[in-house]
């Protein structure tokens, strides 16, 4: 009955037109680079009218292997708006699943910044990329790289015109697509249609979600290929605020100078992000008045964290979410009668996941699908749902008896809730590992270290970090004969071959048996009971053992 379906074109019209001149910046390696929405909607334009020349149309595809930057942000509106799918591709991913990514959602063109083009370069595999039509490169030139045909963002876009007529979609047209690795198995991809999209916007904007207004000036930290860097830029465009793009891997000393230079109000990223930050103001001046808040999702806000920010006037906002949910499902706003609560309550409850945003629903459910008690005690797993959960995953029919019920989202992630309605999340459903925000598959190091002949059983825990939250240790059953030495060396090298850094193993435990379940299985959940408070990390972190990449 409504004039017009829910799509994302209206947010950016909003922004040109009512805030024309309000800036959208960027760290590059250039310096920073400034322009404004009624430029940035003109680029979005050219930018559709070169993707049509290249052949893409509605329903396709399109690619991105990219840093934060304004021409990546260019695509978030430029792709969707006429009716293909913007698809971010996690770079820091092994190059095998780049391949199984790429292959399995059909892009037909794949834009890529040139501090990445080496690293797209080495996992490029000609039938994997056998749909990719074109290859873009996020700079001024092409470098001379052995994917083809390649061409440069300038001479892609430059001459177009900026003037294109957006096509009228409905709202269950595919925007956008991100892969998730949170379970073990091959990655799966999950598709946002334009409402859903424009749905989370709607909701993270309001007050109960992260509150985005015309005045803020918004950096996120977290990457666009992060579930389109959590959703934060299409909020910011509908809200009309000025944008801050951080460029390629960001350093603490990177974000400081951003935030100071370009008062920005609300920033976001994992917890490895402000880690790195407190960091370093621990001996550096830097000016953070402007800086009201700091979301912080992908893993769970430290309470050391949010307290350190308190103490600096500035507000953590403690959200949870998934990339099948685009991704904000929680945020730890506090209820108005707790606003007057004692700080430790505050904390408390600033700690936990957070209450579900408007729009959404959920339930926690025992092993008989029993819903469970409010009351901070009982303990299950979450089921969500609403209209920007997805209900299935792309091509992925095993995942998808497994992963839902009906229109719930079964999230892996067992929960208690207070009687406050303030979800916690006290453990995951499967073993897999995030390291910095980014996700480890256990069982697939597990395999590669049992492909080895010297090694009887293997299981891969993650062990707590500080930095990374989270790291992997190999837990390791061999023959007594065995030099361990030297196997430790042969793993190491082994997995090098086929992993980045990040994901290698910090320690290599060798032990008698690995704990079992009734039915056989790895029990894990003993094994990391069994070694809990145990110094199992010999290697220092690798420093960029995620999401910092060494390009
Ligand atoms: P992803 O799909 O990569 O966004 O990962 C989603 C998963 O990350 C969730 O199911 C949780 O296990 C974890 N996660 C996300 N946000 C938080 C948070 N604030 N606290 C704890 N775990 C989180």
């Amino acid at each position: 009955m409504g004039g017009h379906d829910q799509t994302l074109e209206p947010f950016l019209w909003r922004a040109e037109n009512i805030y024309p001149d309000r800036e959208v910046v960027a760290r590059t390696h250039e310096g920073t680079r400034r322009t404004t929405y009624a430029e940035y909607g003109e680029r979005t334009r050219q930018l559709a009218n070169a993707l049509e020349g290249a052949g893409v149309s509605e329903g396709d595809r399109v690619g991105t292997f990219c840093w934060n930057h304004t021409r990546h942000f260019e695509t978030y509106f430029g792709v969707p708006n006429m009716g293909a799918q913007v698809h971010t591709i996690n770079p820091l991913l092994p190059d095998k699943h780049i391949q199984y990514i790429v292959e399995d959602a059909e892009d037909r063109v794949l834009f890529v910044d040139p501090s990445l083009a080496e690293k797209l370069a080495g996992a490029y595999d000609r039938e994997a990329f056998a749909s990719v039509e074109q290859f873009v490169v996020m700079g001024s030139d092409a470098p001379d790289l052995p994917i083809e045909p390649l061409t440069d963002y300038g001479s892609f876009v430059g001459d177009q015109p900026p003037s294109y007529e957006w096509p009228s979609l409905s709202s269950d047209q595919p925007a956008g697509m991100c892969y998730t690795s949170g379970t073990t198995g091959k990655p799966k991809g999950v598709e946002y249609s334009q409402d859903m999209m424009w749905s989370h916007t709607m909701s993270i904007l309001t007050p109960q979600g992260l509150g985005i207004e015309d005045s803020d000036v918004l950096m996120p930290v977290v990457p666009m290929f992060h579930v389109n860097a959590w959703g934060l830029p299409f909020a910011a465009t509908a809200a009309g605020a000025k944008q801050v793009f951080p460029g390629p891997v960001p350093e603490p000393a990177d974000i400081a100078r951003l935030i100071e230079e370009e008062d920005v109000t609300i920033s976001a990223g994992v917890p490895t992000v402000w880690l790195g930050l407190l960091e370093y103001l621990e001996d550096h001046d830097v000016d953070l008045s402007t800086l009201q808040s700091v979301v912080i999702g992908g893993a769970a806000a430290p309470k050391a964290v949010i307290e350190q920010f308190d103490d600096l006037g500035v507000e953590v906002v403690h959200a949870w979410g998934m990339t099948e949910m685009s991704p904000v499902g929680t945020v730890a706003n506090l209820k108005y009668d707790l606003r007057d609560a004692p700080y430790e309550t505050q904390l408390e409850k600033q700690g936990k996941q957070g209450l579900i945003v408007p729009g959404l629903e959920f339930k926690v459910v025992d092993d008989d699908g029993t819903e469970l008690a409010w009351d901070g005690e009982e303990f299950g797993e979450l089921l969500v749902r609403g209209p920007w959960v997805t209900t299935e995953y792309h091509e992925r029919p095993e995942a998808n008896e497994t992963d839902f019920e009906g229109s719930w989202l079964r999230t892996g992630d067992i929960v208690t809730v207070d009687e406050d309605g303030y979800i916690e999340i006290v453990d995951r459903a499967d073993d897999v590992i995030k390291s910095g925000g980014e996700w480890i598959s256990s069982q697939e190091l597990e395999n590669a270290i049992m492909a080895h002949d010297d090694v009887t059983e293997a299981a891969v825990i993650g062990v707590p970090h500080e930095r990374w939250q989270e790291r992997p240790v190999a837990m390791i059953v061999t023959p007594e004969d065995v030099d361990r030495e030297a196997l430790t060396g042969e793993l190491q090298a082994m997995l090098k071959e086929e992993y980045p850094k990040w994901w290698l193993p910090d320690g290599f435990e060798f032990i008698d048996e690995i704990p079992k379940t009734a039915t056989g299985k790895f029990s894990k959940k003993d094994l990391r009971e069994q070694y809990a408070g145990q110094d199992l990390l010999e290697e220092d972190a690798p420093e960029e053992a995620a999401p910092a990449e060494d390009d």
